[in-house]
């Protein structure tokens, strides 16, 4: 049974006598097309390992399972488990895991499962977690070759954002640091059931064999990018004085000025590359401070 329609999302939703979780951010794909495009993105070979977040009612698993080695799919609503186990029965590699994606090691999970590393991630993301999701996956490590998210236009955008526009933040950074975005193709909300209030796109994320740009302390890395889109109107300098990291205004006009960038800047004219020189100047100049 094909599970990509109105009808056979809503029979079987009847079938089990449920109803579709607002707050597990259920919108289940019913056009086949838009699966089919998003599985082509993914690229994927019969050897292959791929990791579907939030199967829902198996629409896009189905096709996921026609062309991957082996599926892993975490869902976190128990009571769809066994309505997976019904769509997905005729599926060879597919095994259905329950849990929150939230707080899973892929890694450990497709090992203990016996899937091949790397391995990829396609998702039609529950969008009221979409970015800490996203930064489990960035910041975790995990061994993977490739990502395809659906996720909210306006999240896509912003992932894949330059400096110097509205959208760029440090969503952007933290995404562009460890992978390679861009913006495969935009979705309506018709193709969703129940049909979302807002627009969506699919992103492509390829990790980044090393980081966008060499950092020596992440952490100190980040808490400069937030301080700067923390108070976007702010210039840089003040921005960075105002954070709770507290960082020295005249330190700051000296790394600017040094690297001769006006001392009114603001954090969003930045590159990735800029950020990081400048982590790595108030690194130096508060060597044996803890940050
Ligand atoms: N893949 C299905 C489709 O395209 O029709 C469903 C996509 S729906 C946007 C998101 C799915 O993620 C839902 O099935 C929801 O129950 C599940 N989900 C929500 N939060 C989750 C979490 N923390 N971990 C795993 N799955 C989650």
């Amino acid at each position: 049974m094909k599970v990509a329609s109105g009808k056979t999302a809503h029979a079987l939703l009847l079938k089990y006598n449920l109803r579709i979780k607002k707050r597990f951010g259920q919108n289940f794909l019913i056009d086949e097309n838009i699966i089919k495009k998003i599985v082509r993105q993914g690229n994927l070979n019969s050897e292959e390992t791929v990791v579907e977040i939030g199967p829902g009612l198996g629409a896009m698993t189905q096709h996921l399972g026609v062309q991957a080695g082996k599926v892993i799919c975490l869902e976190l609503d128990r009571d769809l488990i066994p309505v997976l186990k019904e769509t997905l029965a005729e599926y060879n590699g597919i095994e259905i895991k329950q849990g929150d994606a939230l707080s899973t090691d892929f890694d450990f999970l497709v090992n203990e499962l016996k899937g091949s590393f790397p391995y990829k991630v396609i998702a039609n993301l529950p969008y009221y977690i979409t970015t800490p999701l996203i930064m489990h996956f960035l910041e975790s490590g995990f061994n993977i070759s490739k990502m395809v998210l659906m996720v909210q236009k306006e999240v896509a955008q912003r992932m894949a954002a330059k400096p110097n526009t509205s959208d760029y933040g440090a969503l952007t950074v933290a995404v562009q640091f460890y992978c390679q975005c861009n913006i495969a193709f935009y979705v309506p909300p018709s193709v969703f059931l129940p049909k979302p209030a807002v627009e969506s796109a699919v992103v492509e994320l390829i990790p980044l064999d090393k980081h966008k740009v060499s950092v020596e302390d992440e952490k100190l890395f980040f808490q400069v990018v937030r301080a700067a889109f923390n108070k976007r109107r702010k210039t840089l300098v003040n921005a960075l004085a105002n954070s709770p990291m507290a960082f020295d205004k005249a330190l700051v006009s000296g790394i600017l000025s040094g690297m001769q960038v006006n001392e009114k800047i603001r954090g969003e004219a930045l590159s990735i590359e800029q950020f990081a020189h400048i982590a790595k100047e108030i690194k130096e100049a508060g060597k044996g401070y803890e940050f």
